[in-house]
């Protein structure tokens, strides 16, 4: 199956270099299947910024990446500059710490740097990423507030480098189906979307419990995928928001730190979204989107996968790939080749998510509903 699906998609490849407009993610969104690269695309050379867990996974998923590689390193720590080197080919010429990161301005071998430092250290690193010229790819939530985000934005553009951040599921071959189906209007109108989000944390001391390093709690780090989720699975902008926040622990979760926090969006339409973001439950990881005519569910629908699903017609059974892989190859296409992914991964798309948190912890404060301007 695996050899099959291999030796299809070579021919498809070599078909493709005399078709160059299929090299496109777009046209291979539809299909389910990974994008196809001509042999001769140039390949995204990328510095992984902050060694830690989620870099660990996302280095070793572009071992299988066709249109990126890791070309550089930035740390603060010269053992893991050493061992990650060494371990993935990268010369002491390209690896940086955080003094001496700007120089990456001079280093033609890198195009773009992945920011994969704690939440709070986004906003300064990529506007230092965009002033060396660098294309930024940063973690989500891409900063924390919406007024961060905007200033990041502003300063790529200014730059003229690209700003991209990590929603992988973006790529997903199952999430891109369902979203194909309810674009072309195979579930009917659109009424309802449920997106419930959590995992209960571990370690108390961990960064993700501090305000000042997270910005927040649980939404910051997962009920991020519950909103994102909302815009993409729904095919609309939300216009309000209302929330509501308890907390079984205050140890734990100090004051800023939410636990858990329900929320509710409407959108234009009159479709609303219901969600729940929390710190304190196990196996919460579910969509269900509800139009006139059908409905999609998944479970799991945002974790590394394998994502599961089915809609009133069946089965999803698009194949698995690991995310972060179709995502920095697909990164690459967006980068290198200007293509254009089925949802959105910009800048913008990451300050509307910011946008609609900064509302959300406004509903939750003070229980009045909040009226969303996404733009
Ligand atoms: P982590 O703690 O495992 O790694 C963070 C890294 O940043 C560490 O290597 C740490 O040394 C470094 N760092 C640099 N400056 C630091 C400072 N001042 N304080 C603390 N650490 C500092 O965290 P992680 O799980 O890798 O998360 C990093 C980012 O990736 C977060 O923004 C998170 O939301 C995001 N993330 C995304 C996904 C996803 O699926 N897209 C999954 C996990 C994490």
């Amino acid at each position: 199956m695996k050899n099959s699906r291999r030796d299809f998609l070579q021919k498809l490849a070599a078909s493709a270099a005399t078709l160059p407009f299929l090299s496109s993610y777009h046209t291979f969104a539809n299909s389910g299947l990974r994008p196809i690269t001509l042999s001769q695309s140039p390949t995204l050379k990328v510095a992984l910024m902050g060694l830690g867990g989620y870099a660990s996974r996302v280095a070793e998923a572009m071992q299988s990446c066709k249109r990126a590689k890791i070309t550089g390193l930035i740390s603060g720590t010269p053992e893991k500059l050493a061992d990650w080197g060494n371990r993935f080919g990268v010369p002491e010429t390209s690896r940086y710490n955080y003094e001496n990161l700007d120089r990456i301005k001079d280093n033609p071998e890198i195009d773009a740097v992945y920011v994969i430092t704690p939440n709070a250290l986004h906003h300064d690193h990529v506007i230092r990423v965009a002033k060396a010229g660098k294309h930024a790819i940063c973690e989500k939530p891409m900063a924390l507030n919406a007024n961060e985000g905007q200033e990041m934005v502003d300063a790529c553009t200014r730059a003229r480098v690209k700003l991209l951040v990590g929603y992988r599921m973006h790529f997903e071959p199952k999430t891109v189906e369902v979203v194909r189906m309810r674009a072309a209007g195979e579930f009917g109108k659109i009424k309802f979307f449920q997106g419930q989000c959590g995992f209960r944390i571990g370690d108390p001391n961990q960064w993700r419990l501090d305000k000042d390093l997270a910005g927040g709690g649980a939404m910051m780090d997962i009920g991020i995928y519950a909103i994102n989720g909302s815009r993409y699975m729904v095919g609309e902008e939300p216009i309000w928001v209302t929330a509501q926040e308890t907390k079984t622990d205050s140890v734990k979760f100090k004051e800023g730190v939410d636990e858990t926090i329900q929320f509710q969006l409407g959108f234009p339409s009159g479709a609303v979204a219901s969600c729940l973001s929390t710190y304190n439950m196990n196996y919460l990881d579910r969509f269900f989107l509800n139009g006139e005519k059908g409905f999609a569910e998944m479970q799991p629908s945002t974790g590394y996968g394998p994502i599961k699903g089915r809609t009133n017609k069946g089965e999803l059974t698009q194949p698995h790939v690991t995310h972060q892989t179709l995502q920095m190859d697909a990164m690459a296409g967006i980068i290198l080749d200007g293509d254009v992914p089925i949802v959105p991964v910009d800048g913008h798309e990451g300050l509307r998510d910011l946008k609609i948190i900064d509302a959300v912890y406004r509903a939750a404060a003070t229980g009045i509903k909040q009226e969303l301007e996404l733009g």
